[in-house]
């Protein structure tokens, strides 16, 4: 049935870069003898899901939305894959996202955009439109993104469907092909809480090939979705996040959202977390420092494309031939200012500046939650524009993370889910829950009760 709306619809979302029809099948085949035979299945066996094309997958193509990695098909599973295929999950396909994952809104993939499913006229959000507009038009049931300053949250808003971005250290990196590796985190996307939820069990747990991963259990996320009950819960809406210059229709649905929470049992009270302002600034230097150096890799050796191989230029000559082919606008972009900001004469006024706004936004969040169980905000302040209002004016489309990126900065755990249509243009809104890192499990009992 899933393939069937694929050929459907995907024409004109284009939610999918691959669609692996024959091995789903065959996965779902293989789901459907271990039933018959009365084998044990996983606890998600036979379910179809939507994989953002920037994990591995074992001879089926990754492309991370670039022309540099057109037609490599990587030798390995990345551990999220291997675990998904373990639990019995259906892989459909790979889905579409902005280069590299930098992007708010699909836009900045070099394989087209991806629509949104409300008014295909529309952003998606990004990075992972394609894996939220999979969900939002019913070609997956549930999908993988993953979040560095906002690529499950903000997509998840834009398309009225439920993204979370774990704890840092939660989803195992290993596979996930790097773009800021210190604020990378892949994550469930879903249509309800509780199938979020369900998903993130499967996920999540420790890794011993990702140094960064967390070896402690994973919080009981599924026994919080089905808990609906959040009398006594204290929640902080984030002062700095909201209000002025945010779209009137977001902010209606939020403080609506606010209001409901009040009247399910929870104490409300307004947080200061001041260093939020300068969070943007801040990791519009530490995500492309890194990517920076994490895409020194593609170097027309190792993986996908090589330009100008002719066996008289030298290594380095095919290495910017290839380079200046392979990447979009986008990316060198990012690279640009990385090489800039780690540069030795600008390293203490950019970098180092920008780690210590770091260190000062993880302090407004220890001192937010030492009052509070979770903090609330918009995810966004605008609900989907228009596609290509934003592509010459790349300050403008990094404004849409600004609710976001405080929480891949500190690391900690977070959710976007539904919290009603904007009156002005009848487009989805997202309502953001912010949790301590290893407290995903407040997400999912604030989110599943709002629900
Ligand atoms: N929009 C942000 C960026 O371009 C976040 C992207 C992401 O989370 N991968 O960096």
């Amino acid at each position: 049935a899933h393939l069937d709306r694929i050929d459907t619809v995907d024409e004109k979302v284009h939610a999918y870069l691959h669609v692996d029809a024959e091995g789903a099948l065959e996965a779902a085949r293989s789901v459907d003898t271990r039933r018959v035979a009365g084998a044990e299945l996983g606890p998600l066996a036979g379910v179809p899901l939507a994989l953002k094309d920037v994990f591995t997958t074992r001879g089926m193509p990754t492309t991370c939305g670039s022309r540099m990695l057109d037609g490599w098909i990587p030798p390995y599973d990345a551990t999220l894959t291997k675990r998904l295929k373990d639990a019995g999950v259906v892989i459909v396909g790979k889905t579409n996202m902005d280069e590299f994952a930098m992007g708010s809104s699909t836009e900045n993939s070099a394989f087209g955009p991806t629509g949104n499913p409300w008014d295909l006229t529309r952003i998606p959000g990004g990075s992972g439109g394609g894996s939220a507009a999979a969900l939002a038009s019913f070609q997956a049931s549930l999908a993988i993104g993953t979040d560095t300053g906002g690529s499950i949250r903000l997509p998840a808003a834009l398309t009225g469907t439920v993204g979370v971005k774990p704890t840092y250290g939660a989803v195992s990196r290993y596979g996930l092909v790097a773009y800021s590796s210190s604020l990378d985190q892949g994550g469930p996307c879903a249509r309800t809480v509780l199938d979020a939820a369900l998903l993130h069990e499967v996920i999540a747990g420790h890794d011993p090939l990702d140094a960064t991963s967390i070896d402690a259990p994973v919080p009981a996320v599924v026994e919080a979705a089905r808990r609906h009950d959040i009398r006594g819960m204290r929640v902080g809406v984030v002062k700095e996040l909201g209000g002025e210059g945010y779209q009137a229709g977001v902010m209606q649905r939020f403080d609506e959202s606010v209001e409901l929470l009040r009247e399910l049992g929870a104490e409300v009270v307004e947080v200061a977390c001041p260093s939020f302002t300068y969070a943007l600034a801040a990791y519009y230097l530490i995500a492309p420092s890194e990517a920076s150096s994490n895409l020194a890799r593609f170097d027309a050796m190792r993986y996908g494309m090589r330009v100008g191989d002719d066996g008289e230029r030298s290594a380095e000559q095919v290495m910017a031939l290839t380079r200046e082919a392979g990447f979009g606008p986008e990316v060198k972009r990012r690279i640009m200012l990385g090489t800039y900001a780690l540069s030795s004469g600008y390293y203490d006024a950019y970098y180092g500046s920008a780690q210590k706004v770091r260190t000062l936004i993880v302090r407004d969040f220890d001192a937010a939650f030492s009052d509070v169980d979770v903090l609330v905000s918009p995810t966004t302040p605008t609900t989907a524009f228009p596609i290509g209002e934003r592509v010459d004016d790349p300050m403008a489309m990094y404004l849409a993370d600004l609710c976001t990126i405080p929480s891949n900065l500190a690391g900690n755990a977070v959710m976007s889910l539904p919290c009603g249509l904007a009156p002005e243009d009848d487009l989805p809104v997202g309502l953001q829950i912010i949790a301590p890192a290893m407290a995903d499990d407040r997400l999912y009992r604030v989110g599943a009760t709002l629900e």
